[in-house]
């Protein structure tokens, strides 16, 4: 205990797996004396990471559709605190927290220092360049909302650009790279032929519009690598029949501002370069006072979700090197995200009470790859089924529930629906993708 005499729990980063755990451990300790709940987050509000690919489409307006974490936070019952984390001192349990600046670089805040008795670190994970050169400086990124918003504005003016430019019907091109064949990849590239076609559609084209070209470049040899190779074969049907070129097989070893450079030799041009081949953590947790990690910073944990050095030290998420079987790691993603957080929330209660902790179980449900308007393809798995494969609207319905699950976990059911319906009203008012 804290010299307050209460349990402090610490979560540090509202994402996926955070913010549904501060939500979950606010409703049970509102009313608590004995234990407070604090988020901690760098930003002032929360967007599902896996609608990042729509904001940056333009499909997905993130004005109308984030959370604020002090909204959440009073009404589920815990604290919100702006910060960004830069160290943990584990000998004295305390976190350290960045200076704040303003947009000016005037300072707000000095670095702070908070106590714990119990740290959750939930802070996911960045786009791994792997050091390649010109990734920094020409790519684009999608871990963020703010990047990719700037992935959209980018492609909008672009576009626009070239439509109102004199040039001939042959030069009024746009060329899209995408580098990573992941779901992350696939899924945008789907997304801009979406986008493409409605683009013209907003156009008023009396000649001719812009041709855009959308290629992913994977180094694996199929894209989807980490998925079932069923799967990976009937996306890369479907995205054949959307005009999208893949090139697998190639190794990126540099990007330039109109170009991006493979091992085999190929030069493929592009306006606008998207990285999207591999995460890793934050690389800040490196200062996490010698807690285990592994070649990509995530923190290594026991079966209990506790850091293996530090058992005052939780870690859920992309952030958290698990094993899984078969010396697998659990994978980093929204499903192993909610799985966690909801694990987390009854073992912290047991953790509080002096009681030993359960061992947390992934359960694999499947993976599904949403293709736009066009089509969604994936494979379901479940207690009464081994493995079923699914396409089209069954597929469409069941990616989204996951969104939903999201939001059912942080509103409830009833708000939940009342956000649905009001978001239905609004697309139908609303032009289908953001033009600005
Ligand atoms: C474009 C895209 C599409 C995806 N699509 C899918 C999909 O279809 N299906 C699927 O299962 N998964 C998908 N994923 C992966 C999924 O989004 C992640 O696995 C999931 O969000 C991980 O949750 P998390 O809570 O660990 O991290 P996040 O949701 O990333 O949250 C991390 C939080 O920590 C905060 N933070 C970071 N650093 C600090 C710091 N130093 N101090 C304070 N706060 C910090 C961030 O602001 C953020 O709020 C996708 C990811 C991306 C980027």
């Amino acid at each position: 205990m804290s010299s307050d005499n209460q349990h402090n729990i610490i979560i540090m980063g509202g994402g996926a797996a955070g913010l549904a755990l501060a939500s979950k451990l606010g409703r049970r300790f509102r009313r608590s004396d004995s234990v407070s709940v604090t988020l901690i987050d760098q930003q002032l509000t929360h967007i599902w990471k896996p609608l990042l690919h729509e904001v940056a489409a333009g499909s997905f307006d993130p004005n109308v559709n984030e959370i604020s974490f002090l909204a959440q936070a009073k009404r589920c019952g815990f604290r919100f605190r702006l910060g960004a984390l830069s160290a943990i001192d584990r000998a004295n349990k305390k976190i350290v927290l960045a200076p704040i600046f303003d947009v000016k670089d005037e300072l707000l805040s000095n670095e702070r220092h908070i106590n714990y008795d119990t740290l959750v670190v939930a802070v996911g994970s960045v786009s791994n360049d792997f050091g390649v050169p010109g990734v920094g400086d020409h790519c684009l990124y999608l871990d963020t909302t703010q990047q990719a918003e700037n992935f959209h504005k980018r492609l909008v003016q672009t576009y626009t650009q070239i439509f109102s430019s004199d040039s001939s019907v042959e030069e009024r091109k746009l060329d899209v790279a995408i580098i990573g064949a992941g779901a992350t990849g696939v899924e945008l590239a789907a997304q801009l032929r979406q986008i493409a076609d409605l683009l013209d559609s907003y156009m008023d084209i009396t000649e001719q519009s812009v041709s855009i070209s959308v290629r992913i470049i994977e180094g694996a040899d199929r894209i989807l690598p980490a998925l079932p190779e069923y799967l990976s074969s009937a996306t890369a049907k479907q995205l054949e029949k959307l005009e999208i070129e893949i090139y697998t097989g190639e190794t990126v070893t540099e990007v330039t501002a109109d170009a991006v450079y493979t091992k085999s030799g190929k030069q493929f041009p592009s306006n606008i370069s998207v990285w999207a081949a591999g995460i890793k953590a934050p690389d800040l947790l490196q200062n996490c006072d010698g807690l285990e990690q592994n070649r990509i910073n995530q923190l290594m944990v026991t079966g209990t979700l506790q850091a293996t050095l530090d058992e005052n030290i939780f870690a859920i998420g992309d952030c958290a090197a698990c094993e899984w079987k078969d010396g697998k790691f659990i994978p980093p993603r929204a499903q192993s995200a909610h799985q966690q957080a909801s694990h987390l929330a009854r073992s912290l209660r047991l953790r509080i009470k002096g009681e030993p902790l359960p061992v947390f179980k992934y359960r694999d449900y499947g993976s599904l790859v949403s293709l736009g308007n066009y089509s969604t393809v994936g494979n379901l798995m479940g207690n009464a089924i081994k493995n079923v494969r699914v396409e089209g609207l069954i597929a469409r319905i069941v990616y989204l529930s996951l969104y939903k699950m999201h939001q059912v976990s942080l509103f409830g059911y009833v708000r939940t629906a009342l956000f649905t319906l009001s978001n239905i009203f609004r697309r139908s008012v609303h032009p289908e993708i953001k033009l600005h």
